[in-house]
């Protein structure tokens, strides 16, 4: 929590500036006024990201520029996607599907996506977008709870993953079948249907309270729960999307999240489309020489990813970049876990610009706390609320609460009242009920503010450890080992012990070039000592060639805390990466 200040250049000072005054004046009814609404009342989400745009004269600005996985591009502009969006409904009505019906996808970044995220919305119909790397099980669960009407997905998805149980889903009316490889049985396909559909549809008149979207939690912590957004989230999903990434209108901006994750649709569909940017849509995986060319051949100017792969870039080493120029790259953004202090500096390195870490949940809806541009970077630090959002750290004291004083861990807190609030969990409400009180939302992420206002991630309350009377957050300790030269990740848990209550035990993965060894535990162990303190430094180190993520790049540390206990492993539907 020493770490350097990553002080602002003379360029981004005004901007510095500005947000100070911004955030003073900021009201969410202004926020509002930004946006057009519906000719006639209402508000739409897709009609805030297309239509408005396409009216204001920029239907021939792309919308989205695809990067197929085989090399091909292709531009589809604003008149383009709003006009697929449009058959997209067509095709839903058509088939007898009325506004409140369920859409889910199981796609992966293909153009179809987004008009049919986009279409599902215009019709006042609810999206929920899968991870089309579920197994069966994850996509029938998602689909029961939510009680889907409608799939969208590929023929290869449907037949191994959907068919073995689709008789068992009453609700499940309609599948639409995208790309090649046959036609299913009980199934359509979407090509044809799109090209006899009309291109125009009258946008769905919802209101700011309809239901818009049901996001799946990533499932880090337990089962994964269903949060409900509305429509009205566009206002804050426009609003954030200025501050917190600095989108501009025309900028080229590329946010690498899946889909199946809330990130992909707050940040890879609304946000940017509301704020008139061109997308870049990647359909490849990760790959690190992919990835830079993309930077530099696109002309990325606005970069939003998360912290597992900046730390697959870090440890492919500065070199690999070398070749390439990034200057363009104007603004970068990081999400979904803590962003080690370590992968901040490496960044000013590689690309000149550091990365800004920003926090939310999918029960938000949209990024709460941010480094915005300009402001002072304290690497390790998730920034300050963005204008509009009231946060605190509080402590939870039966039944009610108390703020924490500056520098004390507590519970991050949120004043409810911004538009993209989750407005339930899907058939939980009591849990959904748990998480309100004393008039605060209570995230369930441990953290403190420091007395310049900058917020700091320790844990989440799961992870926290207590050991011989000092509270550990597993993040400070991960942080400071991965700044060994041998350490690309690291997980952090507390194993009981009669002494101490419970000792640290560290799960590592190495960079290329190191050898797991017993020397090398020594060094390491010697390493966390002097950099943390003999209380706070991990008891013993593993060895693993990687640790157990979400999909969405979460590591799973109560997975490792189970298997080390012996307990039951829990829901472990969104496991990607494994090894016992
Ligand atoms: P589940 O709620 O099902 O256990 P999850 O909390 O991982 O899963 P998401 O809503 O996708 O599901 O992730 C939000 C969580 O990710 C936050 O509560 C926080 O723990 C973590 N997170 C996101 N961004 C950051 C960040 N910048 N720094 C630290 N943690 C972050
Ligand atoms: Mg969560």
């Amino acid at each position: 929590m020493t770490c350097p200040t990553v002080s602002k250049d003379d360029a981004t000072r005004a901007a510095a500036n500005l947000t100070d005054a911004v955030r003073a004046r900021f009201s969410w009814d202004d926020a509002r006024d930004k946006l057009d609404g519906l000719p006639g009342g209402g508000l739409n989400i897709a009609y805030e990201a297309l239509d408005r745009h396409v009216a204001a004269g920029h239907g021939d600005q792309a919308a989205i520029r695809w990067l197929s996985k085989h090399g091909n591009q292709r531009d589809i502009t604003y008149a383009a996607l709003a006009s697929d969006a449009s058959r997209f409904a067509n095709v839903l009505t058509q088939h007898g599907l009325k506004p409140g019906a369920r859409v889910y996808s199981l796609l992966g970044r293909v153009p179809e996506l987004y008009a049919a995220a986009l279409g599902t919305l215009k019709a006042g119909m609810t999206f929920t977008p899968l991870f089309a790397a579920f197994g069966p099980e994850p996509i029938k669960s998602r689909m029961e709870i939510g009680e889907g009407n409608v799939l969208v997905t590929t023929a290869a998805l449907y037949r191994k993953k959907v068919a073995p149980w689709r008789k068992k889903l009453g609700s499940l009316k309609l599948v639409l079948i995208v790309g090649d490889g046959g036609l299913p049985e009980d199934c359509v396909a979407l090509r044809p249907e799109m090209d006899a559909a009309a291109d125009t549809f009258e946008t769905a008149r919802t209101t700011e309270d309809d239901v818009a979207l049901i996001h799946f939690t990533s499932g880090t912590t337990g089962k994964p729960k269903g949060a409900v957004h509305v429509h009205g989230a566009v206002v804050a999903h426009a609003a954030t999307g200025r501050f917190a990434l600095d989108l501009k209108p025309g900028d080229i901006y590329w946010c690498t999240a899946d889909p199946g994750w809330v990130t992909g649709t707050s940040y890879g569909i609304i946000s940017p489309l509301v704020n008139r940017v061109t997308m870049i849509v990647d359909e490849a995986e990760f790959d690190l020489d992919r990835w830079y060319g993309i930077l530099q051949n696109e002309g990325v100017q606005v970069w939003y990813t998360a912290p597992t792969a900046i730390r697959m870039l870090m440890r492919a080493g500065k070199d690999a970049a070398n070749s390439y120029d990034f200057s363009q790259l104007r603004f970068l953004a990081s999400v979904g876990e803590p962003l080690n202090p370590e992968a901040v500096i490496w960044s000013r390195d590689v690309f000149g610009k550091p990365f800004h870490d920003n926090w939310w949940q999918t029960e938000t809806g949209g990024i709460m706390i941010a480094n915005t541009a300009g402001m002072d970077i304290h690497p390790g630090s998730m920034g300050k609320p963005l204008p509009g959002i009231d946060a605190g750290i509080v402590s939870r004291e039966d039944g009610s609460v108390r703020a924490c004083k500056p520098g004390e861990i507590g519970e991050l807190a949120l004043r409810p009242g911004w538009p993209s609030m989750m407005r339930s969990y899907l058939n939980e409400q009591a849990r959904y009920d748990k998480c309100f009180v004393d008039g605060w939302y209570l995230s369930g992420d441990l953290a403190l503010q420091d007395k310049d206002g900058y917020f700091w991630f320790v844990g989440r309350a799961d992870d926290l450890i207590k050991s011989s009377g000092h509270l550990i957050g597993p993040f400070e300790v991960e942080s400071a080992l991965i700044e060994h030269e041998a350490i690309a990740e690291a997980a952090i848990i507390g194993i009981p012990d009669e002494t101490a209550g419970e000792v640290v035990k560290a799960y590592v993965a190495l960079n290329p070039g190191f050898e797991a060894s017993e020397a090398l535990e020594r060094d390491i162990r010697g390493f966390a000592r002097h950099r943390l303190g003999a209380a706070v430094a991990p008891r013993e180190i593993v060895f693993r060639k990687q640790l157990p993520k979400t999909r969405s790049g979460k590591i799973m540390r109560r997975l490792l805390k189970a298997r080390e206990l012996g307990l039951p492993e829990g829901d472990v539907s969104t496991l990607e990466a494994d090894e016992k």
